[in-house]
Protein backbone atom coordinates (compact mmCIF):
# COMPACT_ATOMS: atom_id res chain seq x y z
CA UNK A 1 0.00 0.00 0.00
CA UNK A 2 1.53 3.38 -0.99
CA UNK A 3 1.92 6.05 2.08
CA UNK A 4 1.05 9.25 1.49
CA UNK A 5 2.49 12.58 2.63
CA UNK A 6 2.64 16.39 2.01
CA UNK A 7 6.14 15.97 0.86
CA UNK A 8 8.46 13.91 -0.56
CA UNK A 9 12.32 14.70 -0.80
CA UNK A 10 14.75 12.70 -2.80
CA UNK A 11 18.15 12.83 -1.96
CA UNK A 12 19.24 13.42 2.14
CA UNK A 13 22.44 15.74 1.17
CA UNK A 14 22.52 19.48 3.14
CA UNK A 15 19.91 20.67 0.21
CA UNK A 16 17.71 17.59 1.04
CA UNK A 17 17.90 17.14 4.64
CA UNK A 18 17.31 20.54 5.54
CA UNK A 19 14.15 20.95 3.07
CA UNK A 20 12.59 17.95 4.86
CA UNK A 21 13.39 19.60 8.42
CA UNK A 22 12.33 23.05 7.48
CA UNK A 23 9.05 21.15 5.80
CA UNK A 24 8.44 19.70 8.98
CA UNK A 25 9.19 22.47 10.95
CA UNK A 26 6.59 24.05 9.02
CA UNK A 27 3.70 21.48 9.97
CA UNK A 28 3.89 19.14 6.29
CA UNK A 29 4.16 15.03 6.64
CA UNK A 30 7.58 14.72 4.97
CA UNK A 31 9.34 11.62 3.93
CA UNK A 32 13.04 11.91 3.14
CA UNK A 33 14.44 9.33 0.51
CA UNK A 34 18.52 8.54 0.29
CA UNK A 35 20.65 6.06 -0.98
CA UNK A 36 24.31 6.31 0.62
CA UNK A 37 25.50 3.86 2.12
CA UNK A 38 28.02 3.40 4.82
CA UNK A 39 30.56 0.48 4.59
CA UNK A 40 28.38 -2.02 6.92
CA UNK A 41 25.45 -0.95 3.93
CA UNK A 42 23.26 1.16 7.30
CA UNK A 43 21.94 4.95 5.90
CA UNK A 44 24.43 7.26 5.88
CA UNK A 45 22.35 10.44 5.22
CA UNK A 46 24.23 13.47 4.52
CA UNK A 47 24.92 13.36 1.09
CA UNK A 48 28.54 13.90 -0.82
CA UNK A 49 28.76 16.82 1.50
CA UNK A 50 28.70 14.60 4.90
CA UNK A 51 30.29 11.48 3.62
CA UNK A 52 33.19 12.28 0.51
CA UNK A 53 33.05 16.19 0.79
CA UNK A 54 32.75 19.28 3.22
CA UNK A 55 32.85 17.32 6.29
CA UNK A 56 36.17 14.56 5.88
CA UNK A 57 38.11 16.63 3.56
CA UNK A 58 37.88 19.18 6.31
CA UNK A 59 39.04 16.42 9.27
CA UNK A 60 42.08 15.72 7.00
CA UNK A 61 42.67 19.11 6.71
CA UNK A 62 42.42 19.91 10.55
CA UNK A 63 44.76 16.88 11.08
CA UNK A 64 47.43 17.39 8.20
CA UNK A 65 47.55 20.58 9.32
CA UNK A 66 48.53 19.78 13.05
CA UNK A 67 51.34 17.16 11.33
CA UNK A 68 52.84 20.19 9.45
CA UNK A 69 52.65 22.25 12.51
CA UNK A 70 54.34 19.66 14.77
CA UNK A 71 56.79 18.87 12.24
CA UNK A 72 57.65 22.73 10.60
CA UNK A 73 56.33 25.34 13.13
CA UNK A 74 56.37 24.23 16.79
CA UNK A 75 59.63 24.82 16.71
CA UNK A 76 59.34 28.48 16.61
CA UNK A 77 57.09 28.75 19.33
CA UNK A 78 60.50 26.78 21.90
CA UNK A 79 58.70 23.47 21.58
CA UNK A 80 60.90 20.44 20.59
CA UNK A 81 59.03 17.50 18.69
CA UNK A 82 61.31 14.06 19.36
CA UNK A 83 60.35 10.96 17.24
CA UNK A 84 56.87 12.56 15.14
CA UNK A 85 55.23 9.50 13.60
CA UNK A 86 52.17 9.83 11.44
CA UNK A 87 49.64 6.85 12.24
CA UNK A 88 47.74 7.38 8.93
CA UNK A 89 44.98 5.16 10.13
CA UNK A 90 44.31 6.63 13.04
CA UNK A 91 43.80 9.81 11.13
CA UNK A 92 41.72 8.04 8.83
CA UNK A 93 39.97 6.39 11.83
CA UNK A 94 38.73 9.81 13.11
CA UNK A 95 38.10 11.29 10.00
CA UNK A 96 35.45 8.24 9.70
CA UNK A 97 34.15 8.63 13.11
CA UNK A 98 33.94 12.66 12.18
CA UNK A 99 31.70 11.26 9.42
CA UNK A 100 29.54 9.25 11.38
CA UNK A 101 28.69 11.47 13.67
CA UNK A 102 27.56 13.43 11.38
CA UNK A 103 25.67 10.59 9.89
CA UNK A 104 23.67 9.74 13.32
CA UNK A 105 23.32 13.12 14.12
CA UNK A 106 20.97 13.97 10.98
CA UNK A 107 19.07 10.47 11.56
CA UNK A 108 18.59 12.06 14.72
CA UNK A 109 17.37 15.53 13.34
CA UNK A 110 14.96 13.02 10.84
CA UNK A 111 13.44 11.46 14.25
CA UNK A 112 13.26 14.59 16.54
CA UNK A 113 11.36 16.44 13.20
CA UNK A 114 9.09 13.34 12.52
CA UNK A 115 10.57 13.09 9.15
CA UNK A 116 9.74 9.23 8.02
CA UNK A 117 13.35 8.51 6.46
CA UNK A 118 13.68 5.72 3.57
CA UNK A 119 16.94 3.93 2.85
CA UNK A 120 17.12 3.35 -0.76
CA UNK A 121 17.06 4.56 -4.08
CA UNK A 122 13.70 6.86 -5.24
CA UNK A 123 12.50 7.48 -8.72
CA UNK A 124 9.32 8.94 -10.09
CA UNK A 125 6.60 6.27 -11.02
CA UNK A 126 3.73 8.13 -12.58
CA UNK A 127 1.38 11.24 -12.06
CA UNK A 128 -1.35 10.26 -9.84
CA UNK A 129 -4.59 12.25 -8.66
CA UNK A 130 -2.98 12.77 -5.36
CA UNK A 131 0.39 14.59 -6.48
CA UNK A 132 3.44 11.86 -7.48
CA UNK A 133 4.19 8.45 -6.92
CA UNK A 134 7.61 7.67 -6.43
CA UNK A 135 8.89 3.78 -6.23
CA UNK A 136 11.50 3.42 -3.38
CA UNK A 137 13.99 0.37 -4.21
CA UNK A 138 15.66 -0.61 -0.72
CA UNK A 139 15.72 -3.33 1.34
CA UNK A 140 11.92 -3.85 0.80
CA UNK A 141 10.26 -1.86 -2.13
CA UNK A 142 8.01 1.06 -1.04
CA UNK A 143 5.38 3.11 -3.04
CA UNK A 144 5.07 6.90 -1.40
CA UNK A 145 3.23 9.62 -2.79
CA UNK A 146 3.17 12.92 -2.66
CA UNK A 147 1.99 16.30 -2.90
CA UNK A 148 4.70 17.82 -3.30
CA UNK A 149 8.36 16.51 -4.37
CA UNK A 150 11.76 18.20 -4.32
CA UNK A 151 14.88 16.58 -6.04
CA UNK A 152 18.01 17.12 -4.06
CA UNK A 153 20.34 14.01 -5.64
CA UNK A 154 23.33 16.04 -5.77
CA UNK A 155 26.45 15.44 -8.08
CA UNK A 156 29.31 13.08 -8.43
CA UNK A 157 32.98 13.93 -9.63
CA UNK A 158 33.35 13.60 -13.29
CA UNK A 159 35.67 11.54 -14.77
CA UNK A 160 38.66 12.20 -16.96
CA UNK A 161 37.54 10.89 -20.80
CA UNK A 162 38.46 7.09 -21.08
CA UNK A 163 39.58 6.99 -17.83
CA UNK A 164 37.09 5.26 -15.04
CA UNK A 165 37.83 5.98 -11.46
CA UNK A 166 39.05 3.04 -9.60
CA UNK A 167 39.53 4.87 -6.72
CA UNK A 168 42.77 2.65 -6.18
CA UNK A 169 45.10 4.35 -8.60
CA UNK A 170 42.68 7.19 -10.42
CA UNK A 171 40.98 9.05 -7.55
CA UNK A 172 37.86 10.45 -7.00
CA UNK A 173 37.08 12.70 -4.41
CA UNK A 174 35.81 9.16 -2.74
CA UNK A 175 39.06 7.55 -3.08
CA UNK A 176 41.36 10.56 -2.69
CA UNK A 177 39.96 10.54 1.02
CA UNK A 178 41.00 7.30 1.92
CA UNK A 179 44.07 6.36 0.75
CA UNK A 180 45.88 3.99 3.07
CA UNK A 181 49.32 5.14 2.03
CA UNK A 182 51.21 8.35 1.67
CA UNK A 183 51.72 8.09 -1.92
CA UNK A 184 55.08 8.68 -3.12
CA UNK A 185 54.61 10.89 -5.76
CA UNK A 186 50.72 12.42 -6.11
CA UNK A 187 49.68 13.80 -9.55
CA UNK A 188 46.16 15.93 -9.33
CA UNK A 189 44.19 17.08 -12.81
CA UNK A 190 42.39 20.27 -12.09
CA UNK A 191 43.41 23.31 -9.56
CA UNK A 192 39.96 23.84 -8.09
CA UNK A 193 39.02 24.10 -4.23
CA UNK A 194 38.77 19.97 -4.45
CA UNK A 195 42.71 19.91 -6.33
CA UNK A 196 44.10 22.48 -3.92
CA UNK A 197 42.49 21.20 -0.75
CA UNK A 198 42.85 17.41 -0.94
CA UNK A 199 46.66 18.22 -3.11
CA UNK A 200 47.10 20.14 0.03
CA UNK A 201 46.66 17.30 2.63
CA UNK A 202 48.82 14.62 1.36
CA UNK A 203 51.30 17.01 0.55
CA UNK A 204 51.60 18.05 4.35
CA UNK A 205 51.27 14.07 4.71
CA UNK A 206 54.51 14.20 3.22
CA UNK A 207 53.64 12.96 -0.93
CA UNK A 208 55.38 15.33 -3.54
CA UNK A 209 52.46 16.26 -5.45
CA UNK A 210 52.12 17.80 -8.98
CA UNK A 211 48.94 19.66 -10.06
CA UNK A 212 47.69 20.09 -13.76
CA UNK A 213 45.29 23.12 -14.62
CA UNK A 214 44.79 23.25 -17.83
CA UNK A 215 43.52 26.92 -17.39
CA UNK A 216 46.81 30.08 -17.92
CA UNK A 217 45.43 31.63 -14.55
CA UNK A 218 45.09 30.34 -11.23
CA UNK A 219 41.33 30.48 -9.56
CA UNK A 220 40.07 32.40 -12.93
CA UNK A 221 36.95 33.50 -10.15
CA UNK A 222 39.16 34.91 -7.76
CA UNK A 223 39.98 38.42 -7.00
CA UNK A 224 43.64 38.66 -9.02
CA UNK A 225 45.18 39.67 -5.44
CA UNK A 226 43.77 36.76 -3.51
CA UNK A 227 44.91 34.14 -6.87
CA UNK A 228 48.65 35.81 -6.71
CA UNK A 229 49.10 35.44 -2.82
CA UNK A 230 47.80 31.83 -2.17
CA UNK A 231 49.38 30.80 -5.93
CA UNK A 232 52.78 31.93 -4.17
CA UNK A 233 51.78 30.95 -0.42
CA UNK A 234 51.00 27.19 -1.58
CA UNK A 235 54.43 27.24 -4.25
CA UNK A 236 56.58 28.10 -1.67
CA UNK A 237 54.70 25.36 0.91
CA UNK A 238 55.88 22.36 -1.63
CA UNK A 239 52.84 22.32 -4.01
CA UNK A 240 53.79 22.01 -7.66
CA UNK A 241 51.19 23.73 -9.61
CA UNK A 242 51.46 23.69 -13.21
CA UNK A 243 49.46 26.58 -15.02
CA UNK A 244 48.10 26.19 -18.70
CA UNK A 245 48.85 22.33 -19.22
CA UNK A 246 47.20 20.80 -21.47
CA UNK A 247 46.77 17.17 -20.39
CA UNK A 248 46.79 14.37 -23.40
CA UNK A 249 47.01 10.72 -22.85
CA UNK A 250 46.72 9.57 -19.34
CA UNK A 251 47.45 5.50 -19.13
CA UNK A 252 46.94 3.72 -15.82
CA UNK A 253 48.11 0.62 -14.78
CA UNK A 254 48.25 -1.12 -11.06
CA UNK A 255 51.44 0.39 -10.56
CA UNK A 256 50.72 3.67 -11.53
CA UNK A 257 49.94 6.53 -13.89
CA UNK A 258 51.11 8.34 -16.48
CA UNK A 259 50.17 11.62 -17.45
CA UNK A 260 50.98 13.24 -21.22
CA UNK A 261 50.60 16.35 -20.79
CA UNK A 262 51.46 19.91 -23.15
CA UNK A 263 53.05 22.75 -20.89
CA UNK A 264 52.12 27.00 -21.73
CA UNK A 265 54.47 26.95 -24.28
CA UNK A 266 53.10 23.73 -25.83
CA UNK A 267 56.23 21.93 -24.67
CA UNK A 268 55.41 17.90 -24.50
CA UNK A 269 55.78 16.31 -21.64
CA UNK A 270 55.25 12.70 -19.34
CA UNK A 271 55.03 12.55 -15.84
CA UNK A 272 54.72 9.55 -13.68
CA UNK A 273 52.68 9.37 -10.82
CA UNK A 274 51.78 6.46 -7.42
CA UNK A 275 48.16 7.91 -7.49
CA UNK A 276 46.17 10.64 -9.64
CA UNK A 277 43.21 12.53 -8.54
CA UNK A 278 41.06 13.91 -10.96
CA UNK A 279 39.09 17.24 -9.91
CA UNK A 280 37.93 18.79 -13.07
CA UNK A 281 34.10 19.14 -12.06
CA UNK A 282 30.98 17.85 -10.89
CA UNK A 283 28.22 15.90 -13.11
CA UNK A 284 24.35 16.06 -12.10
CA UNK A 285 22.79 12.85 -10.41
CA UNK A 286 19.99 12.12 -12.11
CA UNK A 287 20.19 8.99 -13.60
CA UNK A 288 17.89 6.53 -12.48
CA UNK A 289 15.64 9.11 -11.33
CA UNK A 290 12.68 8.54 -13.66
CA UNK A 291 12.89 11.48 -15.19
CA UNK A 292 11.87 10.48 -18.34
CA UNK A 293 9.24 8.14 -17.21
CA UNK A 294 7.43 12.13 -16.00
CA UNK A 295 8.63 14.25 -18.02
CA UNK A 296 10.71 16.07 -15.69
CA UNK A 297 12.79 18.33 -17.84
CA UNK A 298 16.82 18.58 -17.99
CA UNK A 299 18.60 20.93 -19.74
CA UNK A 300 21.96 19.69 -22.15
CA UNK A 301 24.15 19.35 -19.53
CA UNK A 302 21.66 16.69 -17.40
CA UNK A 303 21.12 19.38 -14.72
CA UNK A 304 17.31 19.28 -13.76
CA UNK A 305 15.77 22.57 -14.77
CA UNK A 306 14.09 25.12 -12.49
CA UNK A 307 13.63 28.45 -12.41
CA UNK A 308 15.00 31.40 -10.26
CA UNK A 309 12.24 29.64 -7.13
CA UNK A 310 13.19 25.99 -7.72
CA UNK A 311 10.55 25.26 -9.95
CA UNK A 312 10.68 22.73 -12.38
CA UNK A 313 8.21 22.16 -15.80
CA UNK A 314 6.44 20.02 -13.55
CA UNK A 315 3.70 20.98 -10.80
CA UNK A 316 5.05 20.90 -7.52
CA UNK A 317 7.62 19.62 -8.21
CA UNK A 318 11.09 21.11 -7.20
CA UNK A 319 14.72 20.65 -6.91
CA UNK A 320 17.68 22.19 -4.93
CA UNK A 321 21.30 22.40 -4.62
CA UNK A 322 23.59 20.57 -6.46
CA UNK A 323 21.67 18.69 -9.75
CA UNK A 324 20.50 22.34 -10.15
CA UNK A 325 22.55 25.54 -11.70
CA UNK A 326 24.57 27.55 -9.42
CA UNK A 327 27.99 27.03 -7.26
CA UNK A 328 28.03 23.68 -6.02
CA UNK A 329 28.10 25.01 -2.81
CA UNK A 330 26.42 23.09 0.37
CA UNK A 331 25.64 26.09 2.40
CA UNK A 332 23.54 27.50 -1.39
CA UNK A 333 21.83 23.81 -1.39
CA UNK A 334 20.57 24.57 1.72
CA UNK A 335 19.67 28.11 1.50
CA UNK A 336 17.52 26.72 -1.45
CA UNK A 337 15.79 23.91 0.31
CA UNK A 338 14.78 26.34 3.37
CA UNK A 339 13.24 28.74 0.30
CA UNK A 340 11.55 25.76 -1.40
CA UNK A 341 9.85 24.41 1.91
CA UNK A 342 8.65 27.73 3.17
CA UNK A 343 7.58 28.23 -0.71
CA UNK A 344 5.01 25.28 -0.34
CA UNK A 345 4.02 26.38 2.50
CA UNK A 346 2.90 29.54 0.71
CA UNK A 347 5.38 32.11 2.74
CA UNK A 348 7.29 34.10 -0.33
CA UNK A 349 11.48 33.96 0.87
CA UNK A 350 14.18 34.84 -1.20
CA UNK A 351 17.65 33.95 -1.92
CA UNK A 352 20.38 36.51 -2.64
CA UNK A 353 22.81 34.89 -5.23
CA UNK A 354 25.07 37.91 -4.78
CA UNK A 355 25.98 37.19 -1.51
CA UNK A 356 26.95 33.49 -1.44
CA UNK A 357 30.58 32.89 -0.03
CA UNK A 358 33.41 31.34 -1.42
CA UNK A 359 35.70 29.25 0.43
CA UNK A 360 38.97 27.48 0.08
CA UNK A 361 40.46 25.74 3.44
CA UNK A 362 43.59 25.58 1.77
CA UNK A 363 46.83 27.26 4.08
CA UNK A 364 46.27 29.89 3.97
CA UNK A 365 42.28 29.83 3.67
CA UNK A 366 40.50 32.13 0.73
CA UNK A 367 37.50 33.84 1.29
CA UNK A 368 35.20 36.02 -0.84
CA UNK A 369 31.75 37.73 -1.15
CA UNK A 370 30.46 39.94 -4.30
CA UNK A 371 32.12 41.11 -6.61
CA UNK A 372 36.18 41.10 -7.62
CA UNK A 373 38.47 43.92 -8.66
CA UNK A 374 38.35 42.93 -12.48
CA UNK A 375 34.51 42.78 -12.63
CA UNK A 376 34.02 46.07 -11.19
CA UNK A 377 36.52 47.16 -13.88
CA UNK A 378 35.06 45.40 -16.74
CA UNK A 379 31.66 46.98 -15.41
CA UNK A 380 33.25 50.09 -15.57
CA UNK A 381 31.85 50.88 -11.90
CA UNK A 382 33.62 54.06 -9.96
CA UNK A 383 35.14 52.05 -6.96
CA UNK A 384 37.17 52.15 -3.98
CA UNK A 385 39.69 50.06 -2.52
CA UNK A 386 40.91 49.32 1.00
CA UNK A 387 43.35 46.49 1.95
CA UNK A 388 44.80 45.68 5.31
CA UNK A 389 47.67 43.13 5.20
CA UNK A 390 47.36 40.52 8.37
CA UNK A 391 51.18 41.27 8.60
CA UNK A 392 50.08 44.43 10.57
CA UNK A 393 47.91 42.45 12.84
CA UNK A 394 48.82 42.21 16.02
CA UNK A 395 46.82 38.65 16.71
CA UNK A 396 48.10 37.26 13.55
CA UNK A 397 51.55 38.21 14.50
CA UNK A 398 50.90 36.15 17.60
CA UNK A 399 49.63 33.21 15.99
CA UNK A 400 52.51 32.75 13.86
CA UNK A 401 50.41 33.18 10.72
CA UNK A 402 51.16 36.86 8.91
CA UNK A 403 50.41 35.58 5.36
CA UNK A 404 47.42 37.15 3.25
CA UNK A 405 45.47 40.34 3.35
CA UNK A 406 41.90 41.52 3.75
CA UNK A 407 40.79 43.90 0.67
CA UNK A 408 37.17 45.44 0.64
CA UNK A 409 35.98 47.03 -2.60
CA UNK A 410 32.86 49.60 -2.15
CA UNK A 411 31.20 52.21 -4.11
CA UNK A 412 32.96 55.17 -4.68
CA UNK A 413 29.95 57.54 -4.07
CA UNK A 414 27.44 55.52 -1.96
CA UNK A 415 30.37 53.71 -0.42
CA UNK A 416 28.13 50.07 -0.43
CA UNK A 417 30.48 47.39 0.01
CA UNK A 418 30.64 45.70 -3.28
CA UNK A 419 32.95 42.60 -2.51
CA UNK A 420 35.23 41.38 -0.09
CA UNK A 421 38.44 39.12 -0.48
CA UNK A 422 40.28 37.76 2.42
CA UNK A 423 43.12 35.44 2.21
CA UNK A 424 44.75 34.23 5.40
CA UNK A 425 44.33 32.80 8.85
CA UNK A 426 40.39 31.64 9.50
CA UNK A 427 39.93 34.02 6.29
CA UNK A 428 36.25 31.08 6.54
CA UNK A 429 35.04 32.61 9.84
CA UNK A 430 36.09 35.96 8.98
CA UNK A 431 33.95 36.18 5.48
CA UNK A 432 31.11 35.66 7.62
CA UNK A 433 30.70 39.88 9.15
CA UNK A 434 30.92 40.74 5.09
CA UNK A 435 28.01 38.57 4.32
CA UNK A 436 26.11 40.40 6.73
CA UNK A 437 27.25 43.90 5.70
CA UNK A 438 26.39 43.35 2.02
CA UNK A 439 23.02 41.59 2.73
CA UNK A 440 22.18 44.97 4.54
CA UNK A 441 23.71 47.08 1.61
CA UNK A 442 26.39 48.02 4.52
CA UNK A 443 29.08 50.72 3.34
CA UNK A 444 32.54 50.15 4.46
CA UNK A 445 32.25 52.99 6.91
CA UNK A 446 29.58 50.99 9.02
CA UNK A 447 32.15 47.92 9.27
CA UNK A 448 35.05 50.79 10.51
CA UNK A 449 32.44 51.94 13.20
CA UNK A 450 31.75 48.60 14.59
CA UNK A 451 33.97 48.11 17.45
CA UNK A 452 36.13 44.99 17.07
CA UNK A 453 37.50 43.25 20.02
CA UNK A 454 41.15 43.42 20.34
CA UNK A 455 43.84 41.85 19.45
CA UNK A 456 41.23 39.56 16.51
CA UNK A 457 42.17 39.08 13.25
CA UNK A 458 38.77 40.95 12.97
CA UNK A 459 40.55 43.66 13.07
CA UNK A 460 42.13 43.29 9.74
CA UNK A 461 38.33 43.72 8.39
CA UNK A 462 37.82 46.83 10.74
CA UNK A 463 41.29 48.38 9.11
CA UNK A 464 40.99 47.22 5.73
CA UNK A 465 37.29 48.99 6.17
CA UNK A 466 39.07 52.05 7.07
CA UNK A 467 41.47 51.97 4.16
CA UNK A 468 38.59 52.24 1.57
CA UNK A 469 38.64 55.96 3.25
CA UNK A 470 42.56 56.06 3.48
CA UNK A 471 42.45 56.23 6.82
CA UNK A 472 44.06 52.73 8.12
CA UNK A 473 45.13 52.97 11.85
CA UNK A 474 48.05 50.09 12.27
CA UNK A 475 49.14 50.34 8.70
P1 LIG B 1 24.61 15.80 -2.24
O1 LIG B 1 25.34 16.23 -1.03
O2 LIG B 1 25.40 15.24 -3.36
O3 LIG B 1 23.54 14.73 -1.77
C1 LIG B 1 22.70 14.07 -2.65
C2 LIG B 1 22.20 12.79 -2.00
O4 LIG B 1 21.18 12.24 -2.81
C3 LIG B 1 23.26 11.70 -1.86
O5 LIG B 1 23.21 11.14 -0.58
C4 LIG B 1 22.87 10.66 -2.90
O6 LIG B 1 23.20 9.34 -2.54
C5 LIG B 1 21.35 10.83 -2.89
N1 LIG B 1 20.69 10.36 -4.11
C6 LIG B 1 21.03 10.61 -5.39
N2 LIG B 1 20.12 10.05 -6.23
C7 LIG B 1 19.20 9.44 -5.44
C8 LIG B 1 18.04 8.70 -5.70
N3 LIG B 1 17.59 8.52 -6.95
N4 LIG B 1 17.34 8.21 -4.65
C9 LIG B 1 17.77 8.40 -3.37
N5 LIG B 1 18.87 9.11 -3.07
C10 LIG B 1 19.58 9.62 -4.09
N6 LIG B 1 30.79 22.65 -0.35
C11 LIG B 1 30.88 23.63 0.57
O7 LIG B 1 29.99 24.47 0.66
N7 LIG B 1 31.97 23.68 1.43
C12 LIG B 1 32.98 22.80 1.37
O8 LIG B 1 33.92 22.88 2.15
C13 LIG B 1 32.91 21.77 0.40
N8 LIG B 1 33.89 20.84 0.31
C14 LIG B 1 33.79 19.85 -0.60
C15 LIG B 1 34.82 18.92 -0.69
C16 LIG B 1 34.76 17.91 -1.60
C17 LIG B 1 35.87 16.92 -1.68
C18 LIG B 1 33.60 17.78 -2.44
C19 LIG B 1 33.48 16.66 -3.42
C20 LIG B 1 32.57 18.70 -2.37
C21 LIG B 1 32.65 19.75 -1.45
N9 LIG B 1 31.65 20.71 -1.36
C22 LIG B 1 31.77 21.73 -0.45
C23 LIG B 1 30.43 20.67 -2.22
C24 LIG B 1 29.25 20.07 -1.44
O9 LIG B 1 29.59 18.80 -0.98
C25 LIG B 1 28.02 20.00 -2.34
O10 LIG B 1 27.77 21.28 -2.89
C26 LIG B 1 26.80 19.55 -1.54
O11 LIG B 1 27.00 18.29 -0.98
C27 LIG B 1 25.56 19.52 -2.43
O12 LIG B 1 24.47 19.11 -1.67
P2 LIG B 1 23.20 18.38 -2.31
O13 LIG B 1 22.25 18.18 -1.20
O14 LIG B 1 22.76 19.11 -3.51
O15 LIG B 1 23.75 16.97 -2.87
Amino acid sequence: MAKNFDLVVIGAGPGGYIAAIRAAQLGMSVACVDAWSDEKGKPAPGGTCTNVGCIPSKALLQSSEHYEQADKHFAEHGIKVKGLELKLDTLLGRKDKVVNENNQGILFLFKKNKVTFFHGKAAFNAKVDAGWSIKVNGKEAEELVAKHVVVATGSSARSFPNLPFDEKTVLSNDGALRLTEVPKKLGVIGAGVIGLELGSVWRRLGAEVTILEGAPEFLAAADRDVAKEALSALTKQGLEIKLGAKVGEVKASGKGVSVAYKDSADKEHNAEFDKLIVSIGRVPNTDGLGAETVGLKLDERGFVEVDDDCRTNLPNVWAVGDVVRGPMLAHKAEDEGVAVAERISGQQPHINFDTIPWVIYTSPEMAWVGKTEQDLKKEGRDYRMGKFPFMANGRARALGDTTGFVKILADAKTDEVLGVHIVGPTASELIAEAVVIMEFRGAAEDIARICHAHPTLSEAMKEAALAVDKRALNF
